[in-house]
């Protein structure tokens, strides 16, 4: 057995007393969680210990690994200076994890490199863990803007190495919960905060692994979690794990969520292979959703379906309903995947002699030259959520108040430059903020909207187009909200 135990722990800076000068007064169930569980990884004497820390540098497409063979932290970011350490990575461990994962086609190693020092998410867990042990070697790891799904698989990579090696390893899953938790806390409160603290600390008190891969990003994000994705490839280092689950702490004077549970491997459970159980059900699920598609989908799925395998475009099918052949509109062609965009193109005004052309050429387009993405592979059509936008014809608008992002598309124009935002009655609050803010800016001085009603009701789309100072910013932005939160401490 070589995963030997993993811990869920939180990283407030302020439970180091040399930082929290007395406030750490008021997590002390966590402070006296926090020894019981260094204390027992000491007694398991790891050979390594792995940590995964949301605060290391992260990447949308990348995980990464620290490289090296050591680093030193402190915490002089906190005023506390004095309080260091040096740690010594296992280079050999993340040698071959970095093979590894390379051959199952995750995107995981040792580039890209910003930042040396040892960050708060890895300092505070250790600061605890050698006041008993000190000779262990590290492996350190951020997480990434992938699903959960692929750091589910991070962690079932992390389990083989450790075999592969027979290194005794000990996982920290670096994590604070919801930082939404109340009014004066740092980010305020949402009602997800609570929920999402409740719902995590059943689900790891249960040691329900599967779970996790449950939760939806936007919830995720509304609560402002910091450690959800520790979480998850800490689970996946425990594939097919039995294990024995103790529940020590959970505390949120401050406004941010800290639990402490810790799980000790006992043995091999078949039943517990929760990925493949999870693949298993989304498959059903996709297949569903599939059938429920509009011929408009299912014109761009057939066209991109074709493409990959062939490397051709499609020729437009004959059975499709009239408008697509009669009718000339932009159209643009969005794919997501796990929730995240995976390739967008479109056209504003018709290029092509019909609708049904349109949408066949820029579901091409989307699939295999959508210049922020690499092209689409075989294997991930069917994971595909395809939808495809009809622009109405524009119309303008003069008040930002008449813009509704749930129902309108905007296009910005200023000069050469024009920007599109795609309707999403989905948006989350945060994006809907970010284009109003857009819309009062100064820079603001010709206002656009559209309005054409498409083939059915749902495809009824409005278009403003309004100039702005940074127009393709606008979907720039969007973008990186929707990649993944990210919190600096208190
Ligand atoms: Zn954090």
């Amino acid at each position: 057995m070589s995963i030997l135990a993993g811990f869920m722990l939180p990283h407030p800076p302020l439970i180091v007393p040399e930082i929290g000068k007395g406030q750490e007064q008021a997590i002390q169930a966590t402070t006296d969680a926090y020894h019981k569980a260094a204390q027992e990884i000491a007694g398991l004497k790891p050979e390594t210990i792995v940590l995964l820390s949301p605060h290391q540098i992260l990447y949308t497409d990348y995980f990464h690994i620290s490289p090296g063979k050591s680093a030193v932290g402190d915490f002089a970011q906190f005023r506390a200076k004095q309080v260091s350490l040096k740690v010594f990575y296992d280079t050999e461990f993340v040698k071959v994890l970095e093979g590894l994962a390379e051959s199952r086609d995750l995107h995981a190693g040792t580039l890209g490199e910003r930042e040396k020092k040892l960050d708060h998410g890895t300092m505070v867990p250790l600061y605890f863990v050698n006041q008993y042990d000190t000779d262990y070697q590290l492996v350190r790891i951020g997480l990434s803007g992938f699903s959960l799904a692929d750091h589910y698989r991070l962690g079932q990579c992390i389990r083989e190495t450790a075999g592969m090696l027979d290194r005794k390893v000990v996982i920290i899953a670096s994590g604070d919960l919801s930082h939404r938790l109340k009014e004066d806390g740092p980010y305020g409160y949402r009602k997800e905060g609570p929920e999402y603290d409740a719902r995590i600390m059943d689900v790891m008190t249960r040691g329900a692994f599967g779970e996790l891969l449950q939760f939806e990003e936007s919830f995720c994000d509304k609560a402002a979690e910091c450690g959800h994705r520790s979480f998850t490839i800490m689970a996946g280092a425990f594939d097919r794990t039995a294990i024995d689950v103790k529940r020590l702490s959970y505390e949120g004077p401050f406004g941010v969520g800290y639990g402490i549970c810790t799980y000790h491997a006992r043995g091999t459970d078949e039943t517990r292979n929760f990925l493949e159980q999870f693949e298993a059900s989304e498959k059903q699920r996709l297949l569903a959703r599939q059938a429920k598609e509009d011929p408009y989908v299912k014109l761009a799925r057939h066209t991109i379906e074709t493409y990959i395998r062939t490397g051709k475009r499609p020729q437009v099918p004959e059975d499709l309903p009239e408008e697509l052949y009669n009718r000339r509109a932009g159209a643009f062609v969005s794919l997501k995947e796990d929730g995240r965009l995976r390739g967008c193109i479109g056209t504003i005004a018709a290029v092509h002699n019909s609708l049904a052309e349109e949408i066949i050429h820029n579901a091409v387009s989307a699939c295999s030259s959508d210049p922020r993405f690499s092209p689409v592979e075989p294997w991930e059509v069917e994971r595909l959520t395809i939808s495809v936008d009809v622009l109405g014809d524009t119309e303008r608008i003069s008040s930002p108040n008449e813009l509704d992002p749930e129902r309108y598309g905007v296009i910005v124009t200023k000069g050469g430059r024009r920007g599109l935002l795609l309707p999403n009655p989905g948006l989350p609050g945060g994006q809907r903020t970010v284009v109003h803010a857009y819309l009062t800016s100064d820079c603001l001085h010709q206002l656009w909207s559209d309005h054409l009603p498409g083939p059915g009701s749902d495809r009824e789309k409005t278009a403003e187009k309004f100039p702005s100072g940074k127009p393709d910013s606008v979907r720039g932005k969007l973008r990186l909200q929707s990649a993944l939160p990210f919190l600096p401490e208190p």
